[in-house]
């Protein structure tokens, strides 16, 4: 690997060479990968990538943790759009919002992109088998991406998982272990498979590559962005290896010459399980919560990275807010509406974020705020329903469908606009 130095970790700075089988340090603490910006910097720039004819998260090749020779994964992952949201902004009251739909990715969430280094990082193990616990988006991202690399994969999921998440484990053909249990539960069960059998380990947090492979999310904003460094970044946050991934990715631009500051970010959890923001808040080491919250993808009790996590807030002058599954719901209608974005709960937890920040003056009105929808919301059907609704049901006759207006309020005349 031509930029990468290797791995040290973020606890006691034990360094480690950059094999494919990394895992955690000697000590339990999280490894960080290592680069050579100035190599980094004499071969690339934003005018190399300019040419660059790759729309997908491989296009940052040089800041990725891959062999050269090893093949980009058969899926396209990344290079989601960024919209310009400026009918949401102006709900909101803020002066310039960008939107990240990362539930545009193949398997409808961020967590493609730690999905598909991880194939990588498996084949270049030589492994046949890969495995990970999820709250149910790492799962079926790892089973997609295994499935069109010719992986077998095994995936341990908490039987909560919402339906449309696990019917996709089993179209792509995954051993599926669902754990009836909490989510702390079926990662313990994990770890002990994997230990048992040998099997490449993708679970975040452990291994180190994945957050290398969610930072290309903060890569692709940035180059979307013009090399503009928005105000904020605001995103949902669970175990913390997204959050921790997005700032890596920031301050790689950052050490690359590519930007000339660093954004701050939001932390956004929900009310009912927010460790890692009640660490922020109280300035105390954090502990578990209840895993309360109809946010599943972020409903994590026991985050697996609040090292990497808290100290890429404190680093960045981050901020932490919470939401509630109320503020959450509002937030899927409020982007669909808007912006015809359709996200998951933790999806949309960021945007609530915003919102909420900006009701209580944490954010200037004036700031240029780019906000990540971390997964669709297609996945979680039943969630959409209940912070929609059910459409009025009519007889199909014109007396029917006039009444059913008027009940319901609509005027359905046409306005030339
Ligand atoms: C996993 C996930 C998150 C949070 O990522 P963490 O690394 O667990 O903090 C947020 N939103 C969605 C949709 C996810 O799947
Ligand atoms: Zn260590």
């Amino acid at each position: 690997m031509k930029y990468v130095l290797g791995a040290k970790c973020v606890k006691c700075g034990k360094e480690y060479a950059a094999v494919p089988h990394l895992t955690t340090c000697s000590c339990g603490g999280i490894l960080d990968i290592v680069y050579d910006y100035g190599a980094i910097r004499r071969d690339f720039s934003p005018k190399t990538l300019a040419g660059n004819r790759d729309w997908s998260m491989w296009r940052y090749r040089p800041f990725l943790p891959v062999e050269e020779g090893s093949p980009a994964p058969p899926l396209r992952v990344g290079w989601s759009p960024l919209y310009k949201a400026d009918r949401l902004a102006h709900a909101l009251g803020l002066r310039t919002l960008y939107i990240k739909d990362d539930g545009l990715n193949p398997t409808a969430s961020l967590k493609d992109r730690a999905s598909s280094l991880a194939v990588v990082k498996a084949m270049e193990a030589g492994a046949s088998t890969i495995a990970c616990s999820s709250t149910g988006n790492a799962a079926s991202s790892l089973a997609g991406n295994a499935a069109a690399a010719g992986l077998e994969s095994y995936i341990f999921v908490p039987s909560r998982a919402p339906k449309g998440k696990v019917a996709q484990l089993q179209i792509f053909g995954a051993h599926v272990i669902s754990v009836d249990g909490s989510y702390e539960d079926t990662f313990e069960l994990s770890k002990a498979s994997i230990f048992r059998w040998g099997w490449y380990n993708r679970n975040a947090a452990i291994n180190p590559y994945l957050s290398e492979g969610k930072k290309t999310v903060t890569l692709e904003i940035l180059e979307q962005l013009g090399w503009q460094v928005p105000d904020y970044i605001a995103l949902s946050v669970g175990d913390g290896c997204t959050i921790a991934g997005a700032w890596k990715g920031l301050k790689d631009l950052y050490a690359a010459g590519f930007i000339d500051r660093l954004p701050r970010l939001i932390s956004v959890q929900a009310e009912g399980c927010c460790p890692l923001n009640r660490a922020l808040q109280t300035g105390k080491p954090w502990t578990p919560m209840e895993e309360n919250t109809l946010a599943d993808s972020i409903a994590v009790g026991v985050p697996r990275n609040p090292d990497k996590a808290l100290r890429a807030l404190e680093e960045s002058g981050g901020m932490a807010i919470n939401v509630s599954d109320r503020e959450i719901l509002d937030a899927m209608t409020l982007l669909g509406r808007t912006q015809g974005v359709f996200g998951e709960p933790a999806g949309v937890t960021g945007t609530a974020g915003v919102k909420r920040a900006l009701e209580q003056g944490r954010i200037p009105a004036d700031a240029t705020v780019v906000s990540i929808v971390t997964g669709n919301g297609l996945k979680d059907v039943q969630s959409g329903i209940k912070a929609a609704g059910e459409p009025m049901v009519v007889r199909p006759d014109m007396e029917a469908l006039l009444a059913a207006f008027a009940a319901h309020g609509i005027d359905p005349k046409e306005r030339m606009i």
